[in-house]
């Protein structure tokens, strides 16, 4: 079967998962439940490293608080998504790949390639990124 078709159906299958069971993987690395490098944490967000990097540095920016995808964003999750970007820029420091540059990805629903619905800022460095995206 072709990749890009088993990848949008495995993303409906977690998309309508996620719905039905109270098991957010991202939500227990928040609380400490399942294991992860975790990078930073404060009370509203937490960074940790993906368990496939598909580059060098690979780290996943999340809120505490279990937000679906983009499409559920609230107004007033405004400081919060506004606090996921500095602590991006944070870590980009820290992982010293701020001045080659890197790439921050949100994958949203299924077409966009979402396979955990929790939202996540993917920061993605430690090479030149290929183009194009899409
Ligand atoms: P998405 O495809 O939803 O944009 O990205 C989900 C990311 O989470 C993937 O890059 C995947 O490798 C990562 N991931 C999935 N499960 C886990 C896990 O249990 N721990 C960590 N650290 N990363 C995970
Ligand atoms: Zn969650």
């Amino acid at each position: 079967m072709d990749r890009s078709l088993l990848g949008y159906l495995y993303s409906r299958y977690s998309m309508a998962k996620s719905k039905l069971v109270d098991s957010c993987i991202f939500c227990k690395i928040v609380k400490k439940e399942a294991g992860a490098t975790i990078l930073y944490q404060d009370d509203q967000v937490t960074a940790f490293r993906d368990t496939h990097p598909v580059a060098p540095t690979h780290i996943l920016i999340i809120p505490n608080k279990h937000i679906e995808s983009l499409n559920e964003l609230l107004d007033d999750d405004k400081t919060l998504i506004g606090h996921m970007f500095v602590i991006a820029r944070q870590i980009a420091t820290q992982e010293e790949i701020h001045e080659g540059g890197y790439r921050i990805i949100v994958n949203t629903g299924p077409d966009g390639g979402q396979t955990v619905f929790h939202l996540h800022l993917h920061l993605i460095g430690g090479q030149r990124m290929r183009h194009p995206l899409g």
